[in-house]
């Protein structure tokens, strides 16, 4: 072995380390000349067949080729690194110069914001806003309002029971029965939400909205209702419009009427949203049944009341010209945005 043999295997792994493109390529250089069965390692196993005295100064060769080959390789293995990191930034770089893409924006669907302008309408009145309770007893929704077992007023609420005695509001009325419950007269109040029936067609969908609205206070009579529904449809159709009182039935109202009001899109000339009569029906309502008003602990010698009942759909689609309730709740955006 001579020094020409080191330099020339030195020589040959510079370039080796040159060219190695990626860590991969350049493990495999340092395997060939400084692994266990490397070429430079083979140089060193081979010092022992030299003469002794020419051991030294070879030894201190490879030693120093080794050293300088070691250095190459982590200085290439720093070169590669930073050349992956710039190839990494470059692929992700970003454009500030492009038009930014907006997140779209939401807005509220058209039945909450019907409930919203009622709400709005009749907390200026003065009134309060209770939600109550989706999932209620057969007590507070049939029986304190005047529908005992076995009433024939059951049969209008295709309801959905748990089983257990409770099941899943067939209207907003048992709000009111609660507030009755837990609040003395004067009662003011709206209870507006979500309620559940067994019915599903063009006009019905198995989940729908109710507002309904309670007074209590001394003497109050039909004029006070009246009155109430006709500021009411003034202010919520944003018109001066005629009302019509039809008599009516519900078990917890007495006596009772169902509202219709002159159709806001012809004025009662008759037009398809109001079926050419020129009306439209957009409540029922009536002065609170006696004996609704005992059931929950209130004197009907001491007090009287009315109450009314909307269904918050309708009138969506009457604000809004819609004909069929379903579109409410398929939830197809073209749709809804329509009422952003
Ligand atoms: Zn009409």
């Amino acid at each position: 072995m001579s020094a020409m043999n080191v330099d020339e295997v030195l020589g040959e792994a510079e370039a080796a380390v040159q060219g190695a493109s990626d860590d991969a390529g350049l493990e495999q250089v340092r395997v060939r000349y400084l692994g266990r069965k490397g070429e430079v390692t083979a140089l060193l196993k081979g010092l022992g067949r030299l003469a002794p005295e020419e051991r030294p100064q070879a030894g201190a060769a490879i030693n120093a080729a080794k050293r300088r080959l070691t250095a190459l390789i982590a200085e290439r293995k720093d070169e590669i690194a930073a050349a992956e990191l710039t190839a990494a930034l470059a692929e992700d770089a970003v454009d500030v110069t492009l038009p930014g893409r907006r997140s779209g924006s939401g807005g509220l669907h058209p039945v909450t914001q019907t409930l919203a302008r009622v709400e709005d309408i009749f907390t200026g009145a003065g009134y309060d806003v209770v939600a109550g309770l989706e999932v209620e007893d057969d007590y507070h929704n049939f029986e304190a309002l005047n529908i005992p077992p076995y009433h024939p007023a059951r049969s209008m609420h295709d309801t959905f029971y748990f089983g257990d005695g409770t099941l899943l509001r067939t209207h907003t009325s048992p709000a009111q029965v609660h507030v009755m419950e837990r609040q003395a007269p004067p009662i003011r109040v709206i209870c507006p939400g979500r309620v559940y029936r067994r019915e599903s067609d063009l006009s019905h969908t198995p989940m729908f909205h109710q507002i309904e609205g309670l007074v209590i206070d001394r003497d109050i009579s039909f004029a006070h209702l009246k009155g109430t529904v006709t500021e009411f449809t003034r202010q919520f159709f944003e018109r001066d419009l005629e009302l019509r009182f039809r008599p009516s039935y519900f078990p917890f109202t007495e006596p009772s009427a169902e509202v219709d009001v002159q159709c806001v899109h012809c004025m009662g000339a008759g037009c398809r949203v109001c079926s050419h009569t020129g009306w439209l029906e957009i409540m029922g309502c009536g002065l609170v049944h006696p004996n609704a008003l005992k059931m929950s602990g209130i004197d009907p010698e001491a007090w009287s009341g009315f109450a009314f009942g909307m269904g918050g759909d309708r009138l969506t689609m009457l604000l809004h010209e819609v004909n069929d309730c379903r579109l409410f709740f398929e939830n197809d955006l073209r749709f809804l945005e329509q009422f952003r």
